[in-house]
């Protein structure tokens, strides 16, 4: 077998440069043909030329001509713009797309690998948040496999590979319970981001660790397993696990567990999704029983976190809802990270904007595009409202 060629959707990111280093231990199984990034210019430029990149893309149009004149001299194609993003992840040059993106903005060059037939390393968790029902229907149609890379959904899709059809019966969805998960309600209240974006055990970017914080990232990844593995909100069970080490579990009928154990290291979810069905030797810490000692589990407190509770209400509406949480959580997210709003009113302006925005059931691709947009915008002006 040749080389597994890649397109990596976001390379500058925390899981993009993480699946490089994946790359960069296996330089006889990976082939990088495609990085994308949105306007890291320096490190976009030096991956194209340690990995030898067929081209790249800046999408921030505005710095191509660093870029362009940085990579042609290495005869590196260089284009700008996510629409050069859609028209290239469907190149006959490439075997598999890494979604690395961050936000709702990974969406259209999602949908356009699925069309074009690749196999997606999914980390970008918006896409099957916002777009689930269509993006798993797009996929079935082109045969594709959507192969996760979140840690969750990689250590259920772990799990499952001895399950020989039989039903699951509950999904246990590990959370860490993030920096927060001992303080008090008015001391969380009071948090600045700085505060937030210190996470126990996962090296993140800044989105998703503010998501982690508010438990907003467990909801979207509740939602996520809905989708990838077929299975209604009801049998997702998220249950609270300080240290990371079990990274998700399966329940069957016989009320057997099946769990995925490792330490909290992305390359090992990575490595699972690129190398898939293969396991690769990955230069990371072994587990080691006798020194863990012990694990422990809790029920998550919705009450201090009220984001989950929104994103279970959300998944329960269906349609539309999914989409317009995320959006209100993007807008929220951004104005916490800049101190514009305080932490619970992450929650408030998502709350507020899932009540204020239209109800679609069956909402179609660009429907969805319309809801993000509209949501966006309610979310702005609570935001305004609330802006200190
Ligand atoms: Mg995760």
């Amino acid at each position: 077998m040749g080389k597994r060629r890649l397109a990596i959707l976001g390379s500058t990111g925390s899981i993009g440069t993480q699946t490089l280093d994946v790359v960069r231990q296996h330089p006889d199984l990976f082939q990088v043909e495609l990085l994308t990034a949105n306007n890291s210019t320096e490190l976009l430029i030096s991956q194209a030329i340690e990995f030898d990149a067929n081209a790249v893309v800046i999408c921030n149009e505005a710095k191509y001509k660093e870029v362009a004149d940085a990579l042609q001299p290495h005869g590196i194609k260089v284009f700008a713009g996510m629409d050069s993003v859609c028209d290239l992840v469907a190149g006959d040059n490439i075997d598999m797309v890494v979604t690395a993106m961050v936000g709702f903005s990974g969406l259209a060059s999602t949908v356009a690998a699925v069309k074009a037939g690749k196999a997606i390393a999914l980390a970008n968790k918006e896409t099957l948040v916002a777009a689930g029902e269509v993006v798993t229907a797009l996929a079935k149609q082109n045969k594709v496999p959507i192969l996760p890379v979140d840690s969750e959904h990689s250590a259920i899709f772990q799990c499952l590979q001895g399950a020989n059809g039989n039903r699951i019966e509950k999904i246990h969805l590990t959370a860490s319970g993030g920096p927060f998960r001992t303080w008090e309600r008015e001391r969380i209240a009071a948090a600045a981001a700085k505060e937030a974006l210190k996470h126990p055990n996962w090296n993140m970017g800044a989105k998703v660790t503010i998501d982690s914080a508010t438990m907003m990232n467990k909801g979207l990844e509740v939602i996520e397993a809905k989708w990838l593995f077929d299975v209604t909100p009801e049998t997702i069970n998220v249950v609270v696990h300080p240290e990371s080490i079990v990274h998700s579990m399966v329940e069957f009928l016989d009320g057997s567990v099946i769990a995925q154990l490792g330490h909290p290291d992305m390359r090992e979810p990575i490595q699972y999704a690129v190398g898939y069905p293969s396991r690769l030797t990955l230069t990371n810490k072994k587990l080691n029983f006798a020194e863990l000692g012990s694990l422990s589990f809790f029920a998550p407190d919705m009450d201090k976190f009220p984001c989950l509770r929104l994103a279970f209400e959300a998944i329960g509406q269906g349609g539309n809802m999914p989409c317009v949480m995320n959006a209100a959580n993007e807008v929220a997210v951004a104005a916490y990270l800049r101190d514009q709003i305080g932490f619970y009113d992450i929650a408030a302006v998502v709350r507020d904007t899932m009540a204020g925005v239209e109800f679609a059931a069956s909402p179609s691709l660009d429907d969805i595009f319309c809801t993000n947009d509209l949501a966006k915008v309610r979310a702005k002006e609570i935001v305004d409202k609330i802006a200190r």
